[in-house]
């Protein structure tokens, strides 16, 4: 029986990391890992990397430069004759993108001397996991500690099930070898949007159905008004309050029911994407008597340092509570290794940005001002428009805005909400900010380089307490 002092289970963006950390502070470490790619070798960098965040970065980056290509070249006085799109020579681009960044953590893997075991984990009672091998074959790992990092699936709804050719989940859709003429996605939510931007860059023609009234109701509402206006000039038909009831496909196409407004609607589809969220992966991974319970939405029951019921045996990431996002379950499993090791280590959940990547982007960090109305937090409101920073009007890309919100007696920042170009990149500057208990005028007082599109980050800081200078102010300087 093989020892380790740790023993990972997964290796997507949450097992990975735990790992290498591990190994980097001299703990024995293993991940173990089941998938398989379309070359059917192993698959390591989870969700995130084979079917999730970078194919589908890929996508939307390859998405658009053709659209940019074909509709505002001209703006700049660039002429192009006949765009055209290769769908299959940009997945293949894809492909390659994530063959590179799998190879990445293998190679990380080696660097780090964390032993790579390929199959089915299944943790047993006394810190055991089982290895089922792909001909059937077990081992038995014995550890100090186990890391849970299973990740998480896409969610299948039964009136619409996945065939992976009609319709697909967001797997699926990151396969497609030529543009829809009609797509249909159920929910618009963050991948529904990512995705459908996608293909309605290349032509499709995109409607959305999704079955809440309101849209992106974790978003900012200010921000998310912004962004319905800004999708629907961009061609996304988003139907909210359009619950999708029945599918039929024959010859190709897709029927598609669903209640929209009380009445019973059909629409018919070339390619159909579900995209209704996400469940954690605890599927036959836990022996009955391994004592790691799951709370009552099947997520692995954990503590605010991911510690199961069962001593020694941790879960991080998707398969936990908390947003699913890569960056939240890198950042768990490196807070595990190092209690583990035995430093104190506790992660700031208040401040894990998130981002919706279409164009505009949408980005936020801590509180939306909804969250603060109903927390009855004083606060107060800074915004600035790209329209009126001139790097993004040389760009000519000045849509959208920065909004920062800031306690009213404090002065400590809140929360900050973008949606506009590289919002993403300039969201990470309040992240920072954040965790350093920064207020708005700490912003104010710091010098921005110009011309940046970080400018409208200082102005929306300045805003706050009245003190903009390139937008009127609706409060006046105290
Ligand atoms: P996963 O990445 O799901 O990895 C879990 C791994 O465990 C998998 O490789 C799986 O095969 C393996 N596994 C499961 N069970 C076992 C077992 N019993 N034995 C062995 N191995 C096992 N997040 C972002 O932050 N930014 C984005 O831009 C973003 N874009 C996304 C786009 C799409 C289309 C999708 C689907 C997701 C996206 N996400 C994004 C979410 C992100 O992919 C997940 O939050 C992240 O991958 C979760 O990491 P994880 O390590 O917890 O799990
Ligand atoms: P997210 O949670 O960001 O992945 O978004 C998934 C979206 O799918 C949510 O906004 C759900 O409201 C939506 N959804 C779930 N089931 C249905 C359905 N049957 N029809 C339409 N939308 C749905």
């Amino acid at each position: 029986m093989s020892k380790f002092d740790v023993v990972v289970i997964g290796s997507g963006p949450a097992g990975y990391v735990a790992a290498i950390r591990a190994a980097q502070l001299g703990l024995k470490t293993a991940c173990v890992e089941k998938a398989r790619n379309k070359s059917d070798k192993l698959a390591l960098g989870g969700t995130c990397l084979n079917v999730g965040c970078i194919p589908s970065k890929a996508l939307l980056d390859s998405s658009y430069k053709y659209h940019e290509a074909k509709d505002n070249f001209a703006d700049h006085g660039i002429g192009t004759g006949d765009v055209t799109i290769d769908v299959p020579a940009m997945i293949k681009r894809k492909d390659a993108v994530v063959a590179q960044m799998i190879g990445g953590i293998g190679g990380l893997f080696q660097a780090n001397g964390v032993t790579s075991i390929e199959g089915l984990g299944k943790v047993l009672a006394g810190k055991k996991v089982e290895v089922t091998a792909a001909d059937g074959s077990t081992s038995i790992l014995e550890a100090e500690n186990i890391i849970i990092a299973t990740g998480s699936i896409p969610v299948a709804i039964p009136p619409a099930p996945v065939d992976q050719d009609i319709i697909v989940d967001s797997t699926g859709a990151l396969e497609f070898q030529s543009v829809p003429a009609k797509l249909g996605v159920i929910g618009a939510g963050v991948i529904g949007l990512e995705l459908g931007s996608v293909w309605s860059r290349l032509g499709s023609e995109v409607v959305l159905l999704e079955a809440l009234d309101t849209f992106l109701p974790i978003v900012d509402s200010q921000i998310a008004k912004e962004a319905a206006k800004v999708f629907k000039k961009q061609g996304l038909d988003i139907r909210l309050g359009a619950r999708v009831t029945a599918t039929n496909t024959a010859k190709g196409k897709v029927e598609v029911s669903y209640t929209h407004n009380d009445e019973e609607k059909t629409e018919i589809f070339d390619k159909l994407i579900v995209c209704v969220g996400r469940k954690p992966m605890s599927n036959g991974l836990l022996a009955p008597d391994c004592g790691v319970n799951l709370d009552e939405r099947g997520f692995i029951f954990v503590d605010d340092h991911c510690k199961t019921d069962a001593a020694g045996v941790f879960a991080i990431g998707d398969v936990v509570r908390g947003p699913m996002l890569a960056h939240k379950g890198s950042e768990e499993g490196v807070m595990v290794v190092e209690c583990i090791a035995g430093h104190k280590v506790t992660m700031n959940y208040d401040c894990i940005p998130s981002v919706i990547y279409t164009h505009p982007e949408i980005a936020g960090v801590g509180k939306t001002e909804e969250q603060l109305k109903a927390e009855g937090v004083p606060y107060k409101v800074g915004t600035f428009p790209f329209a009126a920073i001139g790097r993004a009007v040389a760009a000519n890309d000045s849509t959208g805005m920065v909004k920062m919100l800031a306690h009213e007696e404090t002065d400590r920042i809140l929360g900050c909400h973008i949606i506009g170009a590289s919002a993403a990149d300039l969201v990470q500057q309040i992240v920072i900010a954040m965790e350093f208990g920064s207020s708005a005028e700490d912003i104010g007082l710091t010098v921005f380089g110009h011309p940046t599109l970080s400018e409208a980050v200082h102005e929306a800081a300045l805003a706050v307490n009245g003190q903009a200078i390139h937008m009127p102010n609706r409060k006046k300087r105290k």
